[in-house]
């Protein structure tokens, strides 16, 4: 089974393809040469994920997926939440974007916070949704080199290191995107 994956995030096709069978091949538009950014218009994560699936099936007639995540910090009423991308500014890295969290939270007891992603699938004209939460503390400072985003200061519940120290194994088992993925692979095995 051929995807789509609508995103030029490298890292989610990484993190996607530790998971998938055998059986599901994922292009992501790096693969087929596209540049175009759709503009996330959403004001959720499943709006924004449909309206990149729905985008990309309309252009390739591929069946598609696309996913939508971010970071929920309870204390910031749930920022950067779909803004988690550009929290910084449209142009900013993800270094900025941390140090502008870690300011927020500056002085805060209350460090609990959520990565939250939903998978939105578009396959044979008919279009699904998997969510995956995974809770967990921001620490006070950036620590590891693994991943992206806001690894280096998510520190996932039972554990007391964060997602950039933990690494690609850990973040394989329990990951917001892993429990997401988890799902869509179970309807598509309940599917046959
Ligand atoms: P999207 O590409 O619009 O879905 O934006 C997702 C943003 O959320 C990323 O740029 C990161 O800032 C953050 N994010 C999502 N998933 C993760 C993750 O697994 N680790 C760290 N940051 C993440």
């Amino acid at each position: 089974m051929l995807f789509l994956l609508a995103s030029h995030n490298s890292n989610k096709k990484k993190e996607m393809e530790l998971i998938l069978p055998k059986e599901f091949e994922i292009k992501d538009l790096n693969d087929l040469g596209f540049e175009t950014e759709i503009e996330e218009t959403g004001k959720s994560f499943s709006e924004n994920a449909l309206i990149k699936a729905r985008y990309f099936k309309e252009m390739t007639g591929l069946n598609c997926i696309a996913e939508d995540s971010g970071l929920e910090v309870v204390a910031l009423n749930n920022e950067p939440g779909v803004y988690s991308a550009r929290y910084a500014g449209l142009q900013k890295s993800d270094d900025d974007n941390i140090k502008l969290l870690l300011f927020k939270m500056k002085g805060l007891a209350n460090r609990e916070a959520q990565f939250h992603t939903v998978i939105a699938c578009v396959f044979d004209d008919r279009e699904y949704l998997f969510e995956g939460i995974l809770k967990g503390l921001i620490s006070e400072k950036p620590v590891g080199n693994y991943g992206f985003g806001y690894d280096p200061v998510f520190i996932p519940d039972g554990y007391q290191q964060t997602f950039a120290e933990l690494g690609i194994d850990v973040k394989t088992k329990i990951s917001h995107r892993s429990k997401a993925v988890k799902k869509m692979i179970q309807f598509f095995e309940d599917y046959k």
